[in-house]
């Protein structure tokens, strides 16, 4: 098995050099679904892994812009539409100095597994710029929208492919490149989520992939008889994610002393409340400030440069950033007595890190299970749009909450080995019998 495995990742890595996030996405994919795939020759004979590792198509383009100077940027852009064999392509939008082939393709490549997971009929695609909107003004970040609309506009469509949020890209954004679609296509359709909601957004979108990562945890804690209501929980990131993390961890009862951004984070070791949570949404959504700037009105400590996987808890919440979690960090977790883990953020643990989780035997929840909630409800959204109507935030959040334990008991069914569950291979297996059966019925396009 290890050698077919190997075999499989040799070609990978010679077709795609250079990329080692999609390297590492594909072979933690290929890791768990190998033995399941021998046992399924069918998918072998179809070729399935090597066909799906290969985008569907895959756009790069220049951004040219004018900045407040009146001097001219450029930054590139792209668009990697993955899979579109259960649906439409749909993924997020990545706005960050980071931003290259290999993250948006290891990030599409997650989408299709994650699309297929939430029970709705969506493909996987993923795009995004090295643009960097940090300390630039609303007039340039609108500017910058425009400039990359002008050319996405081409590529996608309500039927077509349908983008979202992601890392640097909030309501704000997302406002500027509907504004330049519809300008330039002269429609007024749900061509994006995560809209606003006087135009066409849901109730609980902006909720979604915290709350459902909460959700999914919750329903984890529950096969072992226990519950999230007073755990200590350690949480990174301070951004969309992060901050409904946060909500509904509160909502349940639970402690929450840590979140963080790219420059350090805050530990308030009484449990941050309602009020300091107010003020991070405050912070980040309107002020655009630092994390730091919470230690001049809260009584918490500030660590800089560091992420908080050293603080005790029960339960951690990676919500900012891929390869977050080092394979030292889980091993200080697991140490200090930690039982949970919910992936807010997409990979946000290294394969080592997965490891120690798994060999301890605690409760690990993937991001393509654990953050599927998000794109759930932008699948919500998107049927909103088409029936022109909106279904109340008790409806949008019910419908959320069912998804995410459907999502659950997928993968129990397909990661049960005795008295544990391998949340990975459950969420692989489940996400990936839907699209390969969906490729194998419509032939090879
Ligand atoms: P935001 O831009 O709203 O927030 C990102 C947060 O993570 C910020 O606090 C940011 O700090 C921090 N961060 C970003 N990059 C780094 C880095 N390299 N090192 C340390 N901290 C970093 O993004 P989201 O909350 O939307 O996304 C967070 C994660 O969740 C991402 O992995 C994303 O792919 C994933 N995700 C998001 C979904 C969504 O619906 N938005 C859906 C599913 C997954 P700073 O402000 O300093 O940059």
């Amino acid at each position: 098995m290890k050698l077919k495995i190997q075999e499989t990742m040799d070609k990978v890595i010679r077709k795609n050099p250079g990329e080692p996030e999609f390297h590492q996405a594909v072979r933690e994919v290929v890791e768990s679904l190998t033995p399941f795939i021998e046992k399924n020759p069918k998918y072998k004979e179809a070729k399935i892994i090597e066909r799906m590792v290969e985008p569907e198509r895959a756009v790069i383009f220049r951004v040219p812009w004018l900045d407040d100077k009146g001097e001219i940027r450029i930054n590139r852009g792209y668009r990697i539409q993955m899979n579109s064999a259960i649906g439409p392509y749909k993924g997020g939008i990545r706005f960050h100095p980071s931003v290259n082939l290999s993250i948006l393709k290891f990030l599409a490549f997650e989408q299709v597994l994650k699309n297929s997971l939430t029970t709705l009929p969506m493909g996987g695609a993923k795009g995004g710029s090295d643009f960097d909107p940090k300390g630039k003004t609303d007039n340039e970040v609108m500017k910058f929208c425009q400039g990359f609309m002008s050319e996405l506009f081409r590529h996608i469509g309500p039927d077509t492919d349908v983008p979202a949020g992601d890392i640097g890209v909030g309501g704000r954004e997302i406002g500027y490149m509907f504004g330049q679609y519809k300008k330039l296509k002269n429609e007024f359709t749900g061509v994006l989520t995560g809209k606003g909601l006087e135009w066409g957004g849901s109730l609980i979108r902006p909720e979604a992939t915290g709350y459902g990562c909460v959700y999914f945890v919750e329903e984890m804690m529950k096969t072992r008889g226990d519950s999230l209501k007073g755990k200590v929980c350690a949480v990174s990131g301070s951004g969309n994610v992060a901050q409904y993390t946060v909500e509904k961890l509160l909502e349940l009862g639970a402690k929450v002393v840590t979140m963080s951004d790219s420059d350090g984070f805050i530990y308030d070791k009484g449990g941050i409340d309602h009020k300091e949570l107010k003020c991070v949404l405050d912070l980040k959504n309107n002020r655009r400030g630092r994390i730091k700037e919470l230690t001049r009105e809260f009584k918490c400590e500030y660590f800089e440069k560091k992420r908080p996987w050293q603080v005790k808890c029960d339960a951690v919440f990676p919500s900012a950033t891929q390869n977050e979690i080092s394979g030292e960090d889980a091993k200080a977790l697991v140490k200090s007595g930690c039982i949970a883990i919910g992936e807010g953020a997409n990979m946000p643990t290294t394969p080592e890190g997965i490891s120690v989780f798994q060999e301890a035997r605690i409760l690990y929840a993937p991001g393509k299970a654990a953050n599927a909630g998000g794109v759930a409800t932008s699948g919500l959204e998107m049927s909103q749009n088409s029936m022109r109507l909106s279904w109340t935030r008790e409806e949008v959040d019910n419908r959320l909450h069912n998804i995410m334990i459907a999502i659950h008991e997928n993968c129990v069914r397909y990661g049960k080995e005795g008295k544990y569950i391998d949340y990975v291979k459950g969420a692989n297996i489940a996400g990936f019998t839907k699209v390969a059966d969906a490729m194998i019925a419509q032939g090879l396009v």
